[in-house]
């Protein structure tokens, strides 16, 4: 993945101003400590090279974006008609080379060079004149916060690349009844490029009959090495491995990076898979239990986006109002990239599907600061909802309880943080990330024109109630 750097400037001022301009915009893109690479691309004077970069861009399959800054005095009509083609996602970054003005060197000729102050605005009318969704950053180049909001709208351009390629292998269908895990997966696709299918149960008990005792072994020599168990519960963690092997395969063979299945078809399976959902999410695939194929799309997406980071399938299960905590867990499958401690493989009953006793990694989530993710869909379009909550290591230790789980208490306060997310109609599902940003999720909902909600500590409920109304304004609604 790469950015493209594009600098605006015209030939106004004459060969030497444009050669300063490209040695700087150099300087400026060797700069930027972004998490993934930017290149300087092309100092452009005519709407014909920027046309011809806006289709270069459009086309190149590691291009993730485009930056673009305006050096000296890039008139805005040039750029009309390469903007109206782009299709990548768009940085304008309005920043300038030198960070102060220097008194004795500022003359006519350091005025011409350095109009960002001029040349960005007018790109920023054309910006706006086009109605183009972009993300804007002001701020001097070498500014660490600077950079870290072009790293949040890389993340979130890479994520948006990553949507747009996503596949989901779907094995079974939804949980009977359950309505906000439903959705409209035609609608998704076209607004945001997930492939979202169905696999038989039946394909995969045939691929789990051709996992060899081999592989199962290996599989599980990198399980004792992440994870603590006892040598009596081998054989229902060898099951474990063996769903995990052939489920891998499926996603590998059809290029998928997520999936769903459902307790209720495990039809030829003798456990739901637990460990086996938790070591793949660990690995970077998104998860969705009971069908839900949102949730294992967002979860997909937000591992992209911070490959290293802590993110997992969540599902807000019971309060204690008490302590004005959610404890927040799964029957089975939370992430063990959000543990506080080494998970323990353990294997109970579970209570419903009536299958054996399955495998399931125990943990406490990390205390600290993260966004709980939902995805719903409204009717002919989608909502995101995200809400700020802080996790805190839960205050007992529930000896008969035997999942991962963590607590959290959501924002602005706990009543009305769940009014707000009653009101709103987030699901019982969510991604639990501990790295996204608000201004990443922004510029993520931005790049595909999909309404966001953000539950923070700045939200009421009647602010909330506004925004939903204006929201269904904006992006229509279906009548009841
Ligand atoms: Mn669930």
């Amino acid at each position: 993945m790469k950015f493209w750097f594009i600098t605006g400037s015209q030939s106004l001022y004459g060969e030497e101003t444009l050669k300063q301009v490209e040695a700087d915009s150099r300087e400026i893109v060797a700069g930027l400590k972004t998490p993934f690479p930017v290149e300087y691309k092309l100092t452009a004077k005519t709407n014909e090279e920027i046309t011809e970069i806006v289709k270069q861009a459009n086309r190149d399959d590691d291009c993730a974006g485009i930056i673009t800054f305006c050096h000296t005095f890039s008139p805005s009509k040039m750029w009309i008609n390469g903007l109206s083609l782009l299709q990548k996602p768009w940085l304008h970054l309005h920043t300038q080379f030198l960070e102060t003005i220097p008194n004795d060197a500022i003359d006519m000729d350091y005025m011409n060079l350095h109009q960002s102050a001029h040349g960005d605005r007018e790109h920023g009318f054309i910006g706006a004149r086009m109605r183009m969704p972009r993300s804007v950053v002001a701020g001097h180049w070498k500014d660490a916060a600077v950079q870290e909001k072009i790293a949040e709208w890389q993340r979130a351009a890479v994520g948006a690349l990553f949507s747009q390629n996503l596949k989901i292998v779907r094995f079974g269908d939804n949980m009977r009844e359950v309505a906000v895990t439903e959705g409209d997966k035609v609608e998704v696709q076209m607004r945001l490029g997930w492939q979202v299918n169905t696999w038989a149960v039946g394909d995969l008990v045939a691929e789990m009959d051709k996992v060899t005792e081999a592989e199962i072994d290996a599989l599980m020599q990198e399980y004792a090495s992440l994870y603590t168990f006892d040598e009596a519960d081998s054989e229902a963690i060898r099951y474990q491995a063996r769903e995990e092997i052939a489920i891998e395969k499926i996603l590998i063979r059809e290029g998928a990076h997520a999936f769903s299945n459902t307790f209720q078809d495990l039809y030829g399976m003798k456990q739901l898979p637990g460990l086996a959902s938790q070591h793949l999410m660990a690995k970077g695939y998104g998860f969705g239990a009971e069908g839900d194929w949102k949730t294992a799309g967002m979860t997909a997406i937000i591992k992209a986006m911070y490959p290293d980071g802590q993110a997992s399938f969540m599902e807000d299960y019971t309060y204690d109002y008490g302590h004005e905590l959610i404890l927040g867990s799964h029957m089975l499958e939370v992430c063990p990239s959000i543990a506080a401690e080494k998970p323990r493989i353990e294997v109970h009953p579970l209570g419903i599907g009536g299958k054996e006793p399955p495998a399931r990694l125990v943990f406490e989530g990390k205390a600290g600061d993260a966004k709980a993710i939902s995805l719903i869909d409204c009717g002919g379009r989608l909502r995101l909802i995200v809400q700020d909550v802080t996790c805190e290591k839960p205050f007992q230790t529930m000896p008969n309880l035997p999942v991962a789980r963590t607590m959290w208490r959501p924002q602005p306060s706990f009543l009305e943080g769940l009014e707000c997310w009653i009101i709103a109609g987030g699901a019982h599902h969510t991604v639990l990330s501990y790295n996204v940003t608000d201004r990443a999720i922004r510029d993520f909902a931005r790049i595909f024109d999909i309404e966001l909600v953000c539950l923070n500590r700045d939200t009421t409920t009647v602010s909330l109630e506004r925004d939903l109304r204006l929201g269904d304004m904006i992006y229509g609604h279906t009548l009841h």
